[in-house]
């Protein structure tokens, strides 16, 4: 990866990964050259579902990537996919999430819960880009102490409670959520399970929680359940897993997309420090941001091969626990540095919508507390390692 735009030396600090590109990468890199500066500017400003990036990637069948070939998918394993959402967040930042949250949570989720019926209902329709999904885990009483807070109950094939954080739920067909069945002692994984709803489904209604950030396009919505009728009910041992599947898969894929977004924010930082001149010199010449630079990009290219590491592992079918944990932390950490160098390089410019830079260097900050929060990962670490609990 070049990130240097002229006169680059033969040696990238950044280097390209091991191993073959699946064919989907570079469909991504084709509808990235599709986005110009001024699209993609006016991308970052939405307020609404950017359902244009949504059909673009149908057009460049990346819905598809990840789901079995029968249901109209291709086979593609968390790599792939992080390498796609890494191209697409460089030149969309975060908003590579309107491909990420409905693929990489709705598809892994039905290939292990559903039945063959089911998956040909629905993966189809997900593979051609008709049908989107959204998860709701979280509920108001708390995302840290998830299995706690967890009150939405699962009885007689309906679902009451209120899930809060939905994002992109108003432009989603389902509803993925976490739910307990009735009776099940509350605390606990005891009794957990799967809904699908249709967002449509009598009884479900729905608020924009205003946020600043990304979620500012996709939305992201408070849901209250009042005895909404389930379309499919997944029980049984495999919802844990399946549970743990997704998280984990989340947190790596993160790390590709908070890297894609810095990078990209980076590059535009770069070309316009090498244009600006102060006191006569470019200002990209001057060592104060030389340093700040480099010190930001060294410590994300450390993240970025720890991410794909641990997603090799995955990959392979070793388990990843607390290092998609680090991954995730790691990377959003040098990400925000790296986004806030590249506002900087950019002096005035960088805060204004001009820059095309602000909006990374805010988007990124929801990261340090979604999906877990910094806190949380530290005492996943810190367990790890043997120490006591408070
Ligand atoms: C923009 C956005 C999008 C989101 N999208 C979704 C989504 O699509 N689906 C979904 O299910 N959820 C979503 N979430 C929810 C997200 O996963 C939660 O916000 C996150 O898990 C934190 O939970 P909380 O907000 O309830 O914080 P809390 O759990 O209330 O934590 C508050 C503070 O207390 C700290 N804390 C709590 N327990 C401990 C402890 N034991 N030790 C030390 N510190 C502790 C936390 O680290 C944090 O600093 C989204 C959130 C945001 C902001």
């Amino acid at each position: 990866m070049t990130l240097v735009p002229s006169a680059a030396p033969a040696e990238q600090v950044l280097e390209p990964l091991d191993g073959p590109e699946h064919d989907a990468v570079n469909r991504a890199r084709e509808l990235v050259a599709r986005i110009n500066d001024e699209t993609a500017a006016d991308l970052a400003a939405r307020t609404e579902f950017p359902a244009d990036l949504w059909e673009w990637a149908a057009e460049h069948a990346l819905h598809r990537v990840g789901i079995a070939e029968e249901h109209g998918g291709e086979p593609a394993d968390i790599v792939a996919k992080m390498r796609i959402a890494e191209v697409l967040a460089e030149r969309v930042g975060v908003l590579a999430w309107v491909w990420g949250i409905s693929n990489c949570f709705a598809a892994p989720l039905l290939a292990a819960l559903a039945d063959e019926p089911t998956r040909k209902e629905l993966l189809p329709g997900l593979a051609a880009g008709r049908l989107r999904f959204a998860f709701g885990v979280t509920e108001p009483g708390g995302g840290s102490d998830l299995f706690g807070a967890l009150d939405t109950t699962l009885a007689d094939g309906r679902v009451s409670g209120r899930k809060r954080y939905c994002t992109a739920a108003a432009s989603a067909d389902h509803l993925f959520l976490l739910v307990r069945e009735a009776g099940a002692p509350a605390g606990g994984t005891s009794g957990l399970a799967f809904a699908l709803v249709r967002t449509n489904a009598p009884g479900l209604s729905m608020s924009r929680v205003p946020t600043p950030s990304f979620a500012s396009s996709f939305g992201t919505y408070e849901v209250d359940l009042d005895g909404v009728a389930v379309d499919h009910a997944f029980t049984g041992p495999a919802v844990k897993a399946a549970l743990r599947t997704v998280l984990v898969e989340e947190r790596l894929l993160i790390p590709a997309i908070v890297i894609g977004a810095a990078h990209g924010a980076l590059r535009r930082g770069l070309a316009y420090a090498a244009r600006r001149t102060a006191f006569g010199t470019r200002v990209d010449s001057y060592q104060a941001l030389q340093h700040q630079v480099a010190d930001a990009v060294m410590d994300l290219e450390t993240a970025r091969h720890y991410a794909y590491a641990m997603a090799r592992r995955w990959a392979a079918g070793a388990p990843v626990t607390i290092g998609a944990d680090v991954a995730k932390s790691r990377s959003v950490d040098a990400a925000q540095r790296v986004a806030d160098v590249a506002v900087q390089l950019m002096g005035g410019i960088g805060f204004t919508r001009w820059g095309g830079v602000e909006h990374v260097w805010r988007d990124l900050r929801a990261f340090r507390l979604a999906p877990i929060t910094e806190e949380l990962v530290r005492n996943r670490v810190a367990r790890s390692l043997g120490m006591g609990r408070d």
